[in-house]
């Protein structure tokens, strides 16, 4: 039985709630139902009002997930759910495990990042999960040549979960121009997660996540994405406004 999604808008944007996002995943997997995620922010919302190709491509994502403080927020204020937080980097880790324990025959493919660091990523899952199929890994910046070589090998291994870390919004346009290369995959947008697990980058403590500030954290890592930042508050905002005028059902 294919687990249900309620479908929510936020700002016009399409997000997907379920109390289990890995089983609804595994579930694809298991019948090779062909699967775009993407991983829902405020920013992320932000660019798709001023981008309507990307706005496009999330409203035809097979699962949008509330990967984000602000989504979350907005979820429990217009509609009163009671949805969990779900970063994408903690549903990508857990798909890792569940695939490592039950069903160790599935092709796993990472491409994004800096050189080395999907290959550090890969090794360091191979080492905590052996059991797993890291059949490839391509770092995301590359020349026209090496990206055709990619796309062949893609073609060639069909690898049934491909993580793609290439930031907003490249890694959802590439996804949409090439998942027919694998039309069976789960394609997940991971933005920097690769460089989390290469330990290139640290995550925020659990207790500013907890405290919806996970967005604090980065800023302090990474200061020059404060002009990207500026999209939260213009987020609230809108969200203000829209929450006074009209009630965002899809
Ligand atoms: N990246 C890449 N190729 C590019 C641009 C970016 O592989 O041409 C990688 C970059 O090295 C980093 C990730 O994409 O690992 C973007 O991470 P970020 O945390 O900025 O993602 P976002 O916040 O956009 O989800």
């Amino acid at each position: 039985m294919f687990k249900t999604l309620q479908v929510f808008s936020v700002l016009g944007i399409p997000v997907h709630v379920t109390t289990n996002y890995p089983g609804w995943l595994i579930e694809c997997l298991q019948e090779s139902r062909g699967t775009h995620v993407v991983t829902l922010n405020a920013e992320m919302t932000m660019q798709a009002e001023q981008n309507p190709i990307l706005a496009e491509v999330i409203q035809k994502a097979d699962l949008v997930i509330p990967d984000g403080a602000g989504v979350v927020l907005y979820l429990r204020w217009l509609f009163w759910q009671k949805v969990e937080r779900c970063p994408g980097i903690e549903l990508a880790e857990t798909l890792l495990q569940e695939i490592g324990k039950h069903l160790t025959d599935t092709k796993v493919f990472f491409y994004g990042g800096a050189p080395e660091v999907a290959a550090k990523a890969a090794e360091f899952w191979q080492q905590e999960i052996p059991s797993l199929n890291l059949v490839g890994n391509y770092s995301g910046y590359h020349t026209p040549e090496v990206e055709a070589q990619l796309k062949q090998r893609l073609t060639q291994l069909q690898p049934q979960v491909i993580f793609v870390g290439l930031g907003v919004p490249r890694q959802e346009l590439w996804i949409a121009q090439n998942r027919h290369l694998c039309p069976d995959a789960i394609w997940i947008g991971v933005g920097g997660s690769f460089d989390i697990w290469s330990g290139t980058k640290s995550r925020a403590p659990a207790w500013l996540g907890n405290n919806n500030l996970e967005w604090l954290y980065r800023l302090y890592q990474e200061p020059w994405r404060w002009r990207r930042m500026l999209a939260l508050p213009q987020f609230a905002v809108k969200a203000f406004i829209y929450r006074f005028t009209a009630r965002g059902a899809i």
